[in-house]
C-alpha cells in the first residue's frame, strides 16, 4: 500500500519513502545529492530538454540520463520504434533482426568496426573488452588513466572519477587487492610506459568523468603507436563519446583507430545497452566463435535495439553541427557570466560535451580536477542553478549534455540563470 498521497507528494516525502526500500534512496550513487547536499528531486516525467518532478516543478535538464539521451526526452520517433517493438514481445532469448540492424548501423558509422557484441550496460562492455584483450594477448596487465570511469567492474574501479570521486572515495571497498593487482593507473594526458606484460590500455578519448578533460594534442596518436609497438591492445571507451562528439565518435574525430571500442548510452536510445566492437580478427575470439566467454540474458534486447537504432538513424551531419553550435554558445556564455561574477572558471568543451571547472588554469588531468573541486564552489553553484530551474548533475565530476532538444532560447536562459547563480555561489 502506498504510504504517501501521490497527488501531494513532495520530493522530501518521495526521498523518505525511497530510503525505506532503496539503499540511500537511489539506484546509482551519482543520482544521490551526497556531494552537493540536500534531497534529490524525483522525476515524474521528461519532455524534450525538460524534466518535471513529482511536485510539478520543471527543470531544464543537462543531465540527459548521463548522456544516454541525445534527442531529448520522449523523442516521438524513438518512442514509436520502442512501442512498435514492445507489441511484438519484450525479450526472447533468441536472435532478432533488430540486433542485427543496430550492429549494422554501428559498423556503418564507425570506421574499423567489423563485428559487434551487444551487452546490457557500458560496464559489461568494458569488462568484456578487458577479458577479450587478455584472452587475445595472453597477457594480464591493464593500463587505465586516473579519473577515467569505465563502469563498476572490479578491475577498473581504481581512481575512477565520477560518483566514486564525488563521494570522496579513493576506490571501492570490497574490491579484492588481487582484482586490481594487474591494473596500472597512470595520469591522463601523460604517456605511460607500456611493456610486453600489458594486455590493453583503456582510455576515454575525451575524459568525461572527471569533469570534461580533452585529450591533449598528440596524446591519443602517441598511445596508438606505443600500444602498437608493444603488442598491447588500445581500447577506446566511447560509452559517452560514441555518436556524440561526431557521427563516427571520438575515433573519427581524432583520426585514431583503436583495436576495440566500447559503446553504450546513445546506442540504446534511453534503454539499457552496451557494446564491444572491433575487427574480425579480435572479435572472433569471443564465444561462440572463440573461447573468450561472455553472455547476457537480455543482451541485444529488442526494445533497446529498436530504440537505439531509431536514435542512431536520426543522427546526421546536421545534427552534429547543431549540437556543437549549442554547446559553443553555452560554453561562451557560461564563461562570460561566471567570470563577470569574479569567479575563476574554465568551461572546457569538446564538440557538444562540456564541463565547468572553478579553476584558474585549464585542467588537463585528474589531480587538477580534484584541486578545482576542492575549492568547494560547485555545490553552491549547483543549488543556485537548481532553484532557478536548471538541472546540472549533482556531482562536480560530471559533464553537461546539451542535446538536440536544447533550443537557442534554452541556452540563453541557462546563461542568464548562471549569471545570478555565479554571483550567489561566490
Ligand atoms: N564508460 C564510461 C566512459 C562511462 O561514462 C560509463 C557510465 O557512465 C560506463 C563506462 C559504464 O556504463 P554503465 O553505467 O552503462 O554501466
Amino acid at each position: 500500500m502506498a504510504l504517501i498521497d501521490e497527488e501531494h507528494i513532495t520530493n522530501e516525502d518521495a526521498f523518505q519513502r525511497a530510503c525505506a526500500s532503496l539503499v540511500g534512496g537511489v539506484n546509482s550513487p551519482v543520482r544521490s545529492f551526497a556531494a552537493v547536499g540536500g534531497v534529490p528531486f524525483f522525476v515524474a516525467g521528461g519532455h524534450g530538454s525538460y524534466l518535471t518532478d513529482v511536485e510539478g516543478r520543471r527543470y531544464l535538464d543537462y543531465i540527459q540520463s548521463y548522456g544516454a539521451i541525445i534527442h531529448g526526452h520522449g523523442n516521438p520517433v524513438v518512442l514509436s520504434a520502442l512501442t512498435e517493438a514492445a507489441r511484438q514481445g519484450t525479450t526472447f532469448g533468441a536472435p532478432t533482426l533488430g540486433e542485427v540492424e543496430l550492429a549494422e548501423m554501428i559498423q556503418q558509422k564507425v570506421s574499423g568496426v567489423d563485428l559487434v557484441r551487444l551487452t546490457s550496460s557500458g560496464t559489461e562492455a568494458t569488462m568484456t573488452a578487458l577479458r577479450l584483450a587478455r584472452g587475445v594477448t595472453n597477457r594480464s596487465k591493464i593500463v587505465k588513466f586516473e579519473g577515467c570511469y569505465h563502469g563498476h567492474s572490479d578491475a577498473l574501479l581504481a581512481a575512477s572519477g565520477s560518483g566514486v570521486a564525488s563521494l570522496g572515495l579513493p576506490a571501492s571497498v570490497g574490491v579484492a587487492p588481487n582484482a586490481v593487482a594487474d591494473t596500472i593507473v597512470v595520469p591522463y594526458n601523460e604517456l605511460p610506459p607500456i611493456d610486453e606484460t600489458v594486455a590493453a590500455v583503456i582510455v576515454e578519448p575525451v575524459a568525461a568523468n572527471m569533469g570534461l578533460v580533452p585529450a591533449q594534442s598528440g596524446f591519443l596518436q602517441e598511445l596508438r603507436s606505443l600500444t602498437e609497438q608493444s603488442g598491447a591492445l588500445l581500447i577506446f571507451d566511447e560509452v559517452i563519446t560514441g555518436f556524440r562528439v561526431a557521427e563516427g565518435g571520438a575515433s573519427a574525430l581524432y583520426g585514431v583507430t583503436p583495436d576495440l571500442w566500447c559503446f553504450g548510452k546513445i546506442i540504446g536510445g534511453g534503454l539499457p545497452v552496451g557494446a564491444v566492437a572491433g575487427p574480425h580478427h579480435l572479435m572472433n575470439h569471443l564465444a561462440p566463435t572463440g573461447s573468450v566467454y561472455q553472455a547476457g540474458t537480455l543482451s541485444g534486447n529488442p526494445l533497446a535495439t529498436a530504440a537505439g537504432s531509431a536514435a542512431l538513424r536520426l543522427l546526421n551531419t546536421a545534427s552534429y553541427r547543431m549540437l556543437t553550435g549549442r554547446a559553443e554558445q553555452l560554453a561562451f556564455g557560461l564563461t562570460k557570466v561566471i567570470e563577470e561574477a569574479d569567479l575563476a572558471v574554465q568551461v572546457q568543451r569538446v564538440e557538444s560535451l562540456l564541463g565547468i571547472f572553478f579553476a584558474d588554469e585549464p585542467v588537463t588531468n585528474y589531480r587538477q580536477a580534484v584541486a578545482s573541486v576542492e575549492r568547494g564552489i560547485y555545490p553552491y553553484f549547483f543549488h543556485a542553478m537548481l532553484k532557478r530551474g536548471i538541472a546540472l548533475a549533482p556531482g562536480p565530476y560530471e559533464v553537461l549534455f546539451p542535446g538536440l532538444a536544447h533550443s537557442v532560447d534554452d541556452v540563453d536562459k541557462t546563461i542568464d540563470v548562471a549569471s545570478a547563480a555565479a554571483a550567489e555561489a561566490r
